[in-house]
């Protein structure tokens, strides 16, 4: 038997931090289904519980690798000091992004040079006759079943790999460089999306891949120009094979390509409103708003084009949908610590944020991080000296974020008093429990209350954190603990405890002649109360 441990990735555009499950964990499964042999999947933090679990395999494949570092709430990835202790002494194979960063062998593995797929079959006993990224796709179903197997199933999303590589290739950071682009056939990725829904899975999102946009496009031109018709026939076929899928959404998103191919792109942000599912986001890599720092790391999009962008997302996407958050939303993601980075950055960075505020759009995240540098990048000319540089900068224009930008955003996008659905809980602390939506980017949500992990609630907004909201649970007026009681706004500690006192209560009418007509009114909006 031949253990598959996991220990989740974050690349720029591949996540398998639960509740995600990348898809290498699936197609390393698949491989070994289609080999013979039999196989174990666990998670690292299942096996750091209970290092046993994997116990009767004679190899364990481990999989590894955070290019885009983070603090996760579903787990704790594994490091690379965690590496060595990793149960059995011997017979280890080494996968995923972490081989990028790793200066030398560590004893008792064998690794796999990312990405690792043709190698590791080929190892495994295999023979590779195709070497594109159609060389998954039996495996992506064959080994779809592993799911089951998951902590966190059913209530997991799987991420969903379209293509691989970025025409540009340019920027000075990025790991995407390793890769050639290629694509999956839109036909096979239907199929291991029917393939994981068979095994009960319902959240999807479509996010490794460099541009979503770009999928199945004409990369014969400078800029590859999409297909807004393929894009709406792969929709549709999605939804014939899964008809009750909960969650699809989507994870990158070039805004050059929206810059440069505005009509084909209207067409397929109406197609995302139409066939995914609300709360969907548009990460875009914008890095820097800084013309300066634009040019020394080549990189892409110029500040016109992602407000272009993120304009042409707001006309369509803005709208509120059935799960309490808009439909289709973009998001920016910023890098620090690159080449040619000054002061002035920090300020131009902020006042492009500042700049969308004014116009009044949405942006549903803002994602800021430090540069992690890949020897084989040209970042690795200055490594991370700028990081270590403008350390404090960066501290002060989080904080500057946080406080100017994400909290006004979050109003905006989640005014008070709005009802957000199937809120899963994840932890609880104290007489508040935190709580996510099965989605991609989901926000996290402390709900006024106990209860227990995995309970799914609808909750309505009563306050917000700096990236977080408090919501109160749409509970009954007769099993509403006290302390929840005197949460609800408007309702205050004395009302609370007359309703605590008097309760049951059979009829509307006898909660308005406890509380009076205007309270009862907001319980009405916040409780489930009797007719
Ligand atoms: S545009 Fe730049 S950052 Fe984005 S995937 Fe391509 S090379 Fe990487």
């Amino acid at each position: 038997m031949i253990g598959i441990l996991d220990g989740y990735v974050d690349e720029p555009s591949c996540l398998g931090v639960p509740p995600y499950i990348s898809p290498y964990p699936r197609y390393i499964a698949g491989m070994l289904e289609r080999l013979g042999i039999r196989w174990k999947y666990a998670t690292v933090d299942e096996y750091r519980r209970n290092p046993e679990v994997l116990q009767k395999a004679k190899k364990v494949i481990v999989i590894a690798g955070i290019a885009v570092p983070g603090k996760y709430m579903g787990g704790r990835p594994l490091s690379l000091k965690e590496l060595p202790s990793i149960y059995p002494e011997k017979g280890k194979i080494l996968v995923g992004p972490i081989t990028l960063e790793m200066k030398g062998e560590i004893e008792g593995y064998t690794s796999i040079r990312f990405p690792f797929e043709h190698e590791l079959y080929r190892i495994l006993g295999g023979e590779v006759r195709d070497f594109s990224r159609n060389f998954v796709n039996e495996f992506a179903v064959l080994g779809a079943k592993i799911v089951k197997e998951h902590p966190d199933f059913p209530n997991i999303i799987c991420e969903i790999e379209t293509y691989k590589g970025c025409y540009w290739k340019r920027c000075s950071f990025c790991i995407e460089r390793i890769h050639r682009v290629s694509m999956r056939d839109p036909k096979a990725v239907v199929r291991e999306i029917k393939a994981l829904y068979t095994h009960g899975v319902r959240h999807f999102r479509l996010g490794n891949q460099t541009d979503f946009f770009t999928y199945m496009a004409d990369f014969s031109r400078e800029y590859p120009k999409p297909d807004p018709e393929f894009m709406r026939s792969f929709h549709r076929a999605i939804w014939r094979e899964c008809p009750k899928i909960k969650t699809l959404h989507l994870d990158n998103v070039n805004p050059k390509t929206i810059a440069e191919y505005p009509e084909e792109s209207r067409e397929i942000i109406k197609t995302v409103v139409c066939y995914q599912t609300p709360g969907n986001i548009a990460a875009f890599g914008m890095e820097s708003a800084d013309e300066r720092v634009i040019e020394k790391n080549n990189l892409l999009a110029h500040p016109e084009d992602v407000m272009f962008a993120i304009e042409m997302i707001n006309r369509y996407g803005r709208y509120t949908g059935f799960n309490g958050l808009p439909y289709f939303l973009p998001g920016i993601n910023f890098v620090f610590g690159l080449k040619g980075e000054t002061k002035e950055t920090f300020q131009r960075n902020y006042d492009f944020l500042m700049d969308i505020l004014e116009r009044g759009l949405l942006v549903r995240r803002v994602n800021l991080r430090q540069v992690k540098v890949f020897d084989f990048t040209p970042m690795a000319e200055i490594g991370e000296k700028k990081v270590r540089r403008h350390k404090r900068y960066f501290r002060l224009f989080k904080e500057k974020i946080r406080e100017n930008f994400d909290r006004k955003m979050l109003e905006k996008i989640l005014p008070k008093g709005r009802l957000i659905r199937d809120v899963r809980i994840e932890e609880r602390h104290g007489r508040i429990s935190f709580g996510r939506q099965l989605a991609t980017y989901p926000i996290l949500v402390g709900v006024v209350g106990s209860f227990e992990r995995n309970t799914f609630v609808d909750a309505r907004v009563v306050d917000y954190g700096r990236r977080s909201i408090t919501a109160f649970p749409k509970i009954d007026i007769n099993s509403a603990s006290l302390y929840q009681l005197m949460h609800i706004p408007g309702i205050g500690e004395r009302t609370a405890s007359n309703i605590a006192a008097m309760r049951p209560f059979r009829s509307s009418d006898e909660i308005e002649r406890t509380v009076g007509r205007e309270r009862a009114k907001i319980l009405r909006k916040y409780l489930i109360i009797p007719d």
